[in-house]
């Protein structure tokens, strides 16, 4: 078989997840009443997303998202929303440091089941000009919250 720098090679089971959540994208809409939106683009491969969050005190009480690109960053921004309902903020910021520790290859990270279905885009971290479709969402997530707290004064 030849080899392709383009496609990452994942396992099936990984690879059906991830496409799973990208035909299926959970979260997907405007969300009404949103107290922070961030616009990320990947320009290399294409993607983009804007990434909307509605947060109640200290936890994100919803979490949506619009946006287009490849099945890596939208699966990945997909399985994220899912794991951001109900979190503090302070949870979702350990959450995208998690991520980001397992797409730069800490095999610990990838351990951690707190990432929930986030563990099926682990095989990404082997090819660098993808890990940043992956990462797509959990830099639009870490803007918000840097945002988030520096914007409040109540
Ligand atoms: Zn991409």
């Amino acid at each position: 078989m030849p080899k392709t720098m383009e496609t990452p090679q994942l396992s099936s089971l990984y690879q059906q997840l991830i496409l799973e959540h990208y035909r299926n994208p959970r979260n997907k809409a405007e969300l009404d009443g949103k107290s922070v939106e961030i616009h990320m683009a990947n320009p290399v491969c294409g993607d983009e997303i804007r990434l909307q969050l509605r947060i109640e005190g200290n936890e994100i009480a919803e979490a949506k998202f619009v946006g287009q690109g490849c099945s890596i960053s939208q699966a990945s921004v997909s399985m994220m929303t899912t794991l951001l309902q109900g979190r503090s903020l302070d949870e979702a910021g350990t959450l995208a440091e998690r991520f980001t520790d397992m797409m730069h290859g800490d095999e610990d990270a990838a351990k951690d089941r707190t990432l929930g279905d986030l563990r099926a885009l682990q095989g990404v971290s082997k090819f660098p000009v993808r890990i940043k479709c992956a990462l797509l969402g959990f830099d639009a997530l870490q803007e918000a919250l840097k945002k988030e707290v520096s914007g409040e004064t109540n």
